[in-house]
């Protein structure tokens, strides 16, 4: 570790700020974390019930290289802290006119299946996702490695080269229309314009380019960590633990102070710690509203639309379903009517799409043998200005009813667990402002540039990680926008 010039203090210890924390502490900052709640991670925790155990956040684990990066900066061998394995299904479709289909990670497998499923030949398959592979190559060094808001980013050869292939990105077209020029089996279309999903916007309107994500996932795999979900950031934690980061967890920060252009430090209750560096993980809407009311908020950061919401049942169940997967998807019927009501303000449709997520499947200590641990979503609308409770009641009956009819049991009879998690919880536990899931929506073509950036730009010393700013949200995003901000840090040093 080199010498301590600088100090550093990160708030919040969602996944984001545990990343830059870890990586301001290998750079030799003397390093503090602050998070109101008494466990790190933020969205990434568990809940346990009568012997059943759940990850009450992210449930898809990608691109594990990023964790990785942490250990090898730190020069701690990864292993004694966390171990996951690579993914052979990637997910188990389920469609309302009876259609099954097995997303395999090995590609010809996958074509394979879904050539005898869908009406689609191998050759547009391949072309498709060869297509989705040059948008992620091409672009991923601009929207989401680099900082979009310095000019230093624009002067790069990887970056001229993701300019110059704007054409082929399919920015002007939405994801949907992209999908549907591509594939004529409309269920083919609904299973790709899903993925506009993974970061809370509608395929409606998210550019095409968004169709890169399913190469994330295809091509570079989904992995499932030993212990669940939450073992990702205990294992950063512990990291940063042991490798000297102070973290204050309990400890609600009320104010990032500043004075004449400067960040100052922090101040929880009457304490003011300083510090040259604050890096604020906190979403960055409430932030700016609750810790820091005085300093110029960037206006089209604060009125961007934000990302979907959800509303998560967890719930042991007292039978073990072997058809289904660790990732299981039920579609709804009418897809565009399901985001007209999440992100256009239309009806309640009775009829959304269900994610199941079974870690029991890999983990059998996570249910009673027999049984199985449900953690079952459905996309929502982030908003204030809603009966939660009622929704609730409505959804459950809903997805109960579906699930009922698709895996021809009776659920309700089965359900010996139940927890709930609503926009308005996933608000109060991590600040995300009204609820969303993923920080602000994709839903324009000009959103990545729009998103706040890393940096404030004009008080000096102050920063920004998480899922609320560039480059969004999302476990490998996040991961990102900690390394993006620690390298900013280090760049200016
Ligand atoms: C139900 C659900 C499902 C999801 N599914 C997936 C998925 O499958 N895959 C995926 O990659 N992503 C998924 N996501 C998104 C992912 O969880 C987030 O993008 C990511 O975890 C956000 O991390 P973050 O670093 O922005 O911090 P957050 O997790 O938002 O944490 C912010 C932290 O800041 C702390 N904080 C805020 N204000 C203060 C303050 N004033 N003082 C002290 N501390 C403060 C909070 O307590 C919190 O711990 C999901 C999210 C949810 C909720």
């Amino acid at each position: 570790m080199k010498s301590q010039n600088h100090k550093s203090i990160v708030v919040g210890a969602g996944i984001a700020g545990l990343a830059a924390a870890v990586r301001l502490r290998a750079a030799g900052h003397e390093v503090v974390v602050y998070d109101q709640n008494n466990w790190p991670g933020g969205k990434l925790a568990e809940y346990s019930s009568e012997g059943y155990r759940f990850d009450m956040g992210p449930s898809l684990f990608t691109m594990p290289q990023l964790i990785e990066e942490l250990f090898d900066l730190a020069q701690v061998e990864i292993q004694p802290y966390f171990q996951y394995s690579k993914e052979e299904t990637v997910c188990r479709y389920y469609f309302e006119d009876g259609t099954r289909f097995n997303a395999y990670a090995d590609r010809n497998r996958y074509i394979q299946e879904a050539c005898k499923t869908f009406d689609v030949d191998a050759q547009t398959l391949r072309k498709y996702l060869q297509r989705n592979a040059f948008k992620y190559n091409r672009t991923k060094s601009l929207f989401l490695e680099k900082s979009l808001h310095r000019l230093k980013t624009y002067l790069s050869i990887d970056t001229i080269k993701g300019i110059l292939a704007m054409p082929r990105l399919d920015m002007l077209s939405s994801l949907d229309q992209v999908n549907r020029r591509t594939f004529k089996d409309p269920r083919l279309v609904q299973l790709f314009n899903r993925y506009a999903t993974y970061n809370g916007s509608t395929p409606y309107r998210a550019p095409g380019i968004m169709s890169l994500i399913p190469h994330l996932e295809m091509d570079l795999g989904t992995f499932f960590p030993r212990g669940g979900m939450v073992s990702i950031p205990r294992a950063v934690h512990q990291l940063a633990i042991d490798i000297g980061v102070r973290f204050e967890l309990s400890t609600k920060v009320d104010e990032i102070v500043c004075d004449s252009g400067h960040v100052v430090g922090v101040r929880a209750g009457e304490r003011i710690e300083r510090a040259d560096h604050v890096v604020c993980n906190a979403d960055m809407y409430s932030a700016y509203k609750n810790l820091m009311p005085r300093v110029d908020a960037p206006q089209k950061a604060m009125n961007q639309e934000r990302s979907s919401s959800g509303i998560i049942f967890y719930w042991g169940i007292q039978r073990s379903f072997p058809e289904l997967q660790l990732h299981n998807i039920f579609f709804a019927q009418d897809y565009q009517r399901e985001f007209d009501w999440i992100a256009e303000g239309g009806e309640w449709h009775n009829d959304p799409t269900v994610y199941l997520n079974i870690t029991s499947k890999k983990e059998a200590a996570d249910a009673p043998a027999g049984c199985e641990n449900w953690f079952v979503m459905i996309n929502v609308p982030a908003k204030a200005d809603e009966d939660w409770e009622e929704r609730v009641a409505i959804a459950r009956k809903a997805v109960i009813q579906k699930l009922s009819r698709l895996l021809n049991c009776d659920l309700a009879a089965l359900i010996a667990v139940e927890n709930v998690l609503t926009p308005p919880l996933i608000q109060s536990r991590t600040s995300s402002h009204l609820g969303a899931l993923y920080g602000s929506a994709s839903n324009d073509r000009m959103a990545a540039f729009f998103r706040h950036p890393n940096f404030h730009s004009t008080i000096d010393g102050l920063y920004f990680c998480g899922g609320s700013v560039h480059p969004g949200g999302g476990i490998p995003l996040c991961l990102l926008s900690g390394k993006i901000v620690a390298e900013i840090i280090a760049s200016k040093t």
